[in-house]
C-alpha cells in the first residue's frame, strides 16, 4: 500500500466495511503505527484523537473487527478497510456507526465467486470445485439437475437443516456452472432487472 502520511499530516481516513455483507461499518483515522499495528494483530486499530494513543477497535469491549483486506484510494489518501466484525460495532450497541442493521451475509456470494474462480485458474488435486471443472461441461450442469432435485425432494419434506443443505448445494453448483460457462452472476442480473424495468 502507498499511503501518504505526510500530505494528511499523519492521520489518514480509514473507511470500515462488512467483508460479507458490503455495509459500512465506521470511520476512524491511522496512522503509519496504526496501520502496522492493524496488519501485525489482523485486528482493525486506529489512532484515537481524544485518547491521543493507539485504539484497536473492541479492546474493552471484545468487539473486534477481524481484518480481511486493506487498499488504499486512487490519491494515497485513505483507506478502505474490508473486516468481520465480532460483534456490534457501535458504542451505542447499533451494527454499525451508521445506525444501520448489518445481518445480511448475501455478500459472502461474491467471496465465493472469486474462490470458485481461482480453482478454475488454479487447479489442486484436493480441491473439489477443480475437480468439477476438470470433469467438464456436462458434468457440472448435470451436478446442477442433480441438486436441484434433491432440493425438490427436501422442499415436500419439513427438515430444515436438510433443506437448506441442498439449497446451498445448489446455489453453489449453480455458480460453478456459470463459471464454467464463462458468464459472471451481474450478467444475469442485467437480464432480471431488464425483466423488472419492463414489468414496472
Ligand atoms: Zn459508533
Amino acid at each position: 500500500m502507498k499511503i501518504d502520511f505526510d500530505k494528511m499530516n499523519g492521520l489518514v481516513p480509514a473507511i470500515v466495511q462488512d467483508a460479507l455483507s458490503g455495509k459500512i461499518l465506521m470511520q476512524g483515522y491511522m496512522n503509519e503505527e496504526a496501520l502496522a499495528k492493524t496488519q501485525e494483530t489482523g485486528k482493525v486499530t486506529f489512532f484515537s484523537r481524544s485518547k491521543n494513543r493507539l485504539w484497536t477497535k473492541g479492546e474493552t469491549s471484545g468487539n473486534f473487527m477481524e481484518l480481511v483486506s486493506m487498499s488504499e484510494d486512487c490519491d494515497g489518501d485513505a483507506i478502505l478497510v474490508k473486516a468481520n466484525p465480532v460483534g456490534p460495532v457501535c458504542h451505542t450497541g447499533a451494527d454499525t456507526c451508521f445506525a444501520e442493521v448489518n445481518s445480511s451475509k448475501t455478500g459472502f456470494i461474491d467471496q465465493l465467486r472469486s474462490i470458485i474462480k481461482d480453482r478454475k485458474n488454479n487447479p489442486s488435486d484436493q480441491s473439489y470445485t477443480a475437480s468439477l471443472f476438470a470433469k467438464g461441461i456436462n458434468k457440472v450442469a448435470q451436478k446442477v439437475g442433480e441438486e436441484a432435485v434433491e432440493i425438490v425432494i427436501e422442499a415436500k419434506d419439513d427438515n430444515k437443516e436438510l433443506f437448506l443443505g441442498e439449497a446451498a448445494d445448489l446455489l453453489y453448483h449453480y455458480l460453478v456452472l456459470l463459471e464454467a460457462k464463462g458468464y459472471e452472476l451481474d450478467e444475469v442480473m442485467e437480464v432480471l432487472i431488464d425483466r423488472h424495468a419492463k414489468k414496472s
